[in-house]
């Protein structure tokens, strides 16, 4: 069967204190044995804590980057194998906030994506256009230009997930109406290198509208910012898948 699967992923960016390890372990609480994949991406000092916080449990945990290099000089850089070995399954890479505040380039996502393979992580890897680029209509061409350069040769469902987070809708309250999205997840799908890859939408998802965009074909699950911290918000959303 190539039904890719169903994922809710939280991506906690740099929030978060070994405090608030109590959020997945609360989460982990509410989902004893999940219908559908659990992920929870915090800031890489938290990324051992929490796997450790969650053994046994079926919330899985993830990196936000990698470096692109197995290891050397790069002060501040953590390798995809760091990550493995703190206890990560998954890397998300080429979010727009990495891509405006790092300059990383498609390229260079699709190099740490090879890295985060080789590692034996999955990488969830972000394509989205900015709110300039929708209004002059270049939004199938911007992501499926992000998607060509951006997913390494190798992909496949069991080391990659795509996620379709429209820059401006990421952090603000707005989202796309629901044939946006559709149209975008469409494309996407028809691009992807294996069918079975999941596409999950991210960019202000909340208990309220995960259920309808849930409900859109080619929408496999979801990419949580802010609604990821709190226990009760993420597992309303994971709840609507
Ligand atoms: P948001 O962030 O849910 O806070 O909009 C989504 C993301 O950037 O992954």
């Amino acid at each position: 069967m190539n039904t890719p699967r169903k994922i809710a992923a939280g991506n906690w960016k740099m929030n978060g204190l070994r405090a608030d390890l109590q959020e997945a372990r609360n989460l982990a609480a509410a989902f004893p044995a999940a219908s559908v994949d659990i992920l929870l991406c915090p800031p890489a000092t938290l990324v051992g804590a929490m796997a450790a916080a969650l053994v046994g449990s079926a919330v899985r945990v993830g990196g936000q980057d990698c470096h692109q290099n197995v290891n050397g000089a790069h002060t501040g850089d953590i390798s995809a194998a760091m990550l493995a070995d703190a206890g990560a399954y998954h890397v998300i890479l080429g979010h727009s906030e990495r891509r405006a505040d790092h300059g990383e380039t498609s390229t260079l996502v699709a190099a740490k994506a090879s890295a985060a393979h080789a590692a034996g992580l999955t990488a969830i890897i972000c394509v989205g256009e900015t709110e300039a680029q929708r209004d002059a209509g270049q939004t199938l061409d911007v992501v499926l230009e992000q998607l060509k350069t951006s997913v390494p040769d190798g992909a496949d469902k069991a080391n990659t997930i795509v996620a379709y987070e429209p820059v401006w809708a990421i952090g603000t309250g707005r989202t796309p109406t629901l044939d946006q999205i559709a149209e975008v997840h469409d494309a996407l799908r028809a691009h992807l290198p294996d069918a079975g890859i999941s596409l999950l939408y991210g960019g202000s998802v909340k208990p309220a509208n995960a259920a309808e965009i849930f409900a859109i074909a080619n929408v496999d699950g979801a990419l949580v910012g802010g609604a990821s911290l709190k226990a009760s918000d993420f597992g309303a959303i994971v709840a609507a898948l």
